[in-house]
């Protein structure tokens, strides 16, 4: 280990510390209790009617009219095919925070941060978003009403659910972000080639064969018996830069890293097209086998968690384009329901808040749309509401 590296994991350690210290008693309570019962009561449909439900969430996938506007990139021959297929794919909507943590975690649990655990206003961390994100509301509600849950691996770690019924990996061991950095930053690193194929550490073809692995087999699930809920985070088309449009590798010598490429902003631009294409061109074979293999019509919610965001530097003192950020890609097959106009003014906490109002016979109310920003590194520190600002046509040139 060098020097550098001994005090960077020390100088973690600490931060890690005294996150610890800050974190308000209030959010143990409310683990605690979530741990003794989370779950809204659900009334499943008539047996041979209870759909499996897919919630695929490609990372950082921009809206059409935001890759449009802002990228020049039209997106309509996919939206065309969603559409004629029975999707809904609606124009302009939102995620409600523009950090995949709290994103996904808000909109599997149904509501704000704010109000899932209050105080949290000093807390730079990233862990606490973790058991809400393995313990959602809605795998629990789903689970009692007799749905295996399903999620897969992905190799940035936080959306990794272990606590689902079945979790699928294609490494039979996955090292934690911790113990990558290690191996990476000591002599351990001479232990990882032969063991790349069983123990891999963060490269851009482990990437690759992460992205491959969850598209492939999420074509099998279907065959799987039982009602089912799917949770599949593929980050991507998310930077690093690891696919062509034809899904050929682009090879790189940068080190493997998921934050954005240091090229000009307009090959960023084409880059990231480029990975759009690519999972456009897989997610038309994964639907189709869904569909096909699908005993009864099944429920599929394909959503980012945030967009791009090219002119975001998540720095509170510069001007930031929060509707490129915020505007996401969403597309809904909803089977036996015409659901277009709870779509025309939607944002993500609301998700499952009308899937479950529609097929599970709840009474939940929707909540206001509302936005946050957090700064760079904190999740929580630092996080303010930005409703007004967010529908604001931005020039990012
Ligand atoms: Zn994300």
């Amino acid at each position: 280990m060098t020097i550098t590296s001994l005090i960077l994991s020390l100088a973690a350690a600490n931060d890690i510390r005294q996150d610890i210290a800050i974190i308000p008693r209030e959010y143990y309570e409310i683990i605690r209790e979530r741990n003794e019962s989370s779950a809204v009561p659900l009334v499943p449909p008539l047996e041979n009617e209870v759909p499996d439900i897919y919630y695929i969430v490609l990372d950082a996938y921009a809206n059409s009219e935001t890759l449009l506007e802002f990228y020049g990139y039209d997106n309509s021959e996919f939206v065309d095919l969603l559409e004629a297929q029975g999707f809904i794919v609606p124009k302009n909507i939102y995620a409600n925070y523009p950090r995949t943590a709290l994103s996904v975690a808000s909109t599997t649990n149904m509501e704000y941060w704010d109000a899932l655990v209050p105080e949290m206003d000093k807390v730079r961390s990233w862990w606490p978003t973790k058991h809400f994100l393995e313990k959602s509301i809605v795998q629990s509600s789903l689970e009692e009403i007799g749905y295996t849950t399903i999620s897969f691996a992905n190799d940035w770690g936080l959306t990794n659910n272990k606590n689902s019924s079945i979790y699928l990996q294609p490494y039979p061991i996955l090292l934690t972000n911790i113990e990558d950095y290690l191996i990476r930053a000591t002599p351990l690193r001479l232990l990882q080639k032969p063991l790349q194929n069983i123990m891999p550490i963060k490269t851009h073809d482990v990437h690759r064969h992460f992205i491959r692995y969850n598209l492939e087999t999420l074509k099998e699930i279907p065959e799987m018996q039982g009602p089912k809920f799917v949770f599949s985070h593929i980050v991507f088309p998310h930077d690093p830069i690891v696919f062509d449009k034809d899904g050929n590798p682009i090879q790189t010598k940068n080190k493997f890293s998921f934050s954005s490429p240091e090229v000009t902003k307009d090959e960023r631009q084409k880059l990231y097209i480029g990975q759009v294409e690519y999972i456009n061109s897989q997610m038309k074979d994964v639907i189709k086998a869904i569909l096909e293999k699908s005993s009864t019509p099944p429920i599929i919610i394909i959503q980012a968690d945030h967009g791009l965001g090219l002119s975001m530097t998540f720095n509170p003192n510069e001007n930031q384009c929060f509707q490129e950020r915020l505007s996401i890609f969403g597309a809904y097959y909803l089977p036996g329901k015409n659901l277009d106009t709870l779509f025309q003014d939607y944002s993500s906490v609301n998700l499952f808040r009308i899937i479950f109002n529609e097929y599970f016979s709840t009474e939940l109310a929707l909540l206001e749309n509302r936005f946050f920003f957090t700064q760079e590194s904190n999740l929580f520190a630092g996080m303010q509401e930005i409703t007004p600002k967010v529908k604001i046509f931005c020039d990012i040139e």
